[in-house]
C-alpha cells in the first residue's frame, strides 16, 4: 500500500490542539495558519454564490480566470486568461505540475513540508541543496551549480518558494536573478511557490522567476495566506506562455479532470472579487502584512535576545531559529536534535513549534520553524483589534505571549 504519513504541519497542529482542548495552556507556535479572520464582503460573496452548484469548466470560469489574469498584470507579468488555472488550494496545483513536468525535483532544503513528499508521491526523485546564506526558498547558487554540472541536458524542475516557508524571508533580486541564470544555463523548468507573494514586507522590490525566465516559469498562488482563507481551498496558477505552457495547460487540467473536477464555483465567484483587488481588498492585505511584519519582527527580537542566530523575517510570518550557540546547556536536558528540542519545548514549556527535519534539514540541527500568526488573538474579535491596531505588539495577548517565548528560550541558554 502507497502510505503517506499525515503531513508533519498538519499533525503537529492536530495535537497541539487536543492538548490545548485537554486544557493545556500552548503558546502555539507550530502551524502555518494564517491567524485572521474573513474580510466580511468576501463572506457575502460567497453567500451570494451558495446557489451555484455546477461543476463549470475544469480550468475554471472566465470570469475568474480573467481576474487572476489581471492580478498578475498588476505585478509586471503580462498574462493571458488562458494561462491561468484555479484549483482547491494552491497544493493541489503544486502536485499537479510535479507530476506533469519532466524530470528530477530539484528542491532547496529547509523547504515547506509537502514538495519533497508530493515529489514522491508523483514518483520523482529529488535532488537536495542546501538554501542560500541570505534568504530561504533558493538554493545556493554556487552548491545549485556544482549539483549541475554532471546532470548537463537531464531535464529537472526547481522548486523556488518566494516569499519561504519555513524562513520566512523573501529572497533579494539579486540572488534570484543568479539562480535564474544557472536554471537557464541548464534548461531547468522552474516552478515558483509564491503564495506568501503579498505577504512580503517590502513587496515591490520582489523579482519572480516568471518575470526573467517567462517561457520556463509556473507561478503558484492563492488566498490562504494573503487573505487568511486556508480552509476555503482557493488556489491559482500561471502557466508560461507559448507551447510549454500550452502542453502544460492540457496536462494540469487533465489531472484536475480526473482528481478534483474544478475549484467550487461559490469558491471562484469569492475568488474573482478579491482578485479584482478592490480597495478593501488592499486595505486588508496592507493591514494583514503590516500586523505580520511587526509580530515577526518583534518575535525575531526575543529570539535572537536569547542567543539563537535566527535570519530576519522580510516576508510571511516565520521565523527559523538555530539554537545552535545554545547546544552544550541543552545537552544537559538530553536535547541534541532538533525533534528532541521541539519534544523538549512541548512537553516541558508547553511551547509547539516544527523541528527542521519536517522541512527537510538536517535532523541533529537544533533548528526549528516557529510560525508567529497564531498569536493575534483566541477570539475573532481580538484578531479584529490586532489587524486594526497600529501597535499591535503592545496588546497584552500579544505582549504577554512574546514575552512567555522570550522567557521560555532564555530559559534554555
Ligand atoms: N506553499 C507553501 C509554501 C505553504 O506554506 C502552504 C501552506 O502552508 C501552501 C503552499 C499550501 O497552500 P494552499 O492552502 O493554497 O494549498
Amino acid at each position: 500500500m502507497l502510505a503517506p504519513p499525515l503531513s508533519p504541519t498538519l499533525a503537529t497542529d492536530e495535537r497541539v490542539r487536543a492538548r490545548i482542548a485537554a486544557g493545556a495552556p500552548v503558546l502555539h507556535l507550530g502551524f502555518g495558519e494564517a491567524g485572521l479572520p474573513v474580510l466580511p464582503g468576501v463572506a457575502e460573496r460567497l453567500g451570494a454564490a451558495a446557489g451555484q452548484n455546477g461543476y463549470g469548466p475544469v480550468a475554471g470560469s472566465p470570469a475568474v480566470r480573467e481576474a487572476a489574469a489581471g492580478y498578475y498584470e498588476r505585478r509586471g507579468l503580462p498574462t493571458a486568461p488562458e494561462q491561468v488555472v484555479v484549483a482547491p488550494g494552491s497544493k493541489a496545483l503544486l502536485y499537479a505540475l510535479l507530476a506533469v513536468l519532466p524530470g528530477d525535483v530539484v528542491l532547496p532544503r529547509p523547504s515547506w513540508v509537502s514538495y519533497a513528499a508530493q515529489a514522491a508521491l508523483a514518483g520523482k526523485r529529488v535532488v537536495d541543496l542546501p538554501i542560500a546564506a541570505q534568504a530561504g526558498g533558493v538554493p545556493d547558487p554556487a552548491a545549485l551549480r556544482a549539483v549541475l554540472a554532471p546532470r548537463r541536458g537531464e531535464d529537472g524542475i526547481l522548486v523556488l518558494t518566494l516569499p519561504d516557508n519555513p524562513t520566512g524571508t523573501a529572497a533579494p533580486a539579486a540572488l534570484i536573478e543568479e539562480v535564474c541564470d544557472v536554471a537557464r544555463e541548464h534548461g531547468l523548468l522552474i516552478v515558483c511557490d509564491e503564495i506568501y507573494r503579498d505577504l512580503a514586507y517590502d513587496p515591490d522590490t520582489l523579482r519572480s522567476p516568471a518575470e526573467l525566465l517567462p517561457d520556463s516559469t509556473f507561478v503558484t498562488n492563492g488566498l490562504s495566506k494573503s487573505m487568511a482563507l486556508g480552509g476555503w481551498r482557493i488556489g491559482f496558477c500561471r502557466l508560461p506562455q507559448g507551447p510549454l505552457g500550452e502542453r502544460a495547460a492540457a496536462a494540469v487540467t487533465g489531472v484536475a479532470s480526473e482528481v478534483w473536477s474544478s475549484l467550487a464555483a461559490p469558491m471562484q465567484h469569492a475568488a474573482a472579487y478579491v482578485l479584482g483587488e478592490p480597495p478593501e481588498v488592499r486595505e486588508h492585505v496592507a493591514r494583514s502584512r503590516q500586523l505580520h511584519r511587526l509580530v515577526a519582527v518583534a518575535a525575531h527580537g526575543e529570539v535572537v535576545g536569547a542567543g539563537a542566530i535566527c535570519r530576519p523575517p522580510t516576508g510571511a510570518f516565520y521565523l527559523y531559529p538555530d539554537l545552535e550557540p545554545l547546544r552544550p546547556s541543552l545537552a544537559a536536558h538530553g536535547v541534541q536534535t532538533g525533534a528532541q528540542l521541539a519534544a523538549f519545548l512541548l512537553e516541558r514549556y508547553d511551547v509547539a513549534v516544527l523541528e527542521g527535519a519536517a522541512f527537510g534539514d538536517d535532523p541533529a540541527a537544533l533548528r526549528f520553524r516557529m510560525a508567529t500568526s497564531l498569536l493575534y488573538g483566541a477570539t475573532d474579535e481580538q484578531r479584529w483589534e490586532a489587524l486594526l491596531s497600529d501597535d499591535p505588539v503592545a496588546l497584552p495577548w500579544i505582549s504577554e505571549a512574546l514575552e512567555r517565548l522570550g522567557t521560555t528560550l532564555r530559559a534554555l541558554g
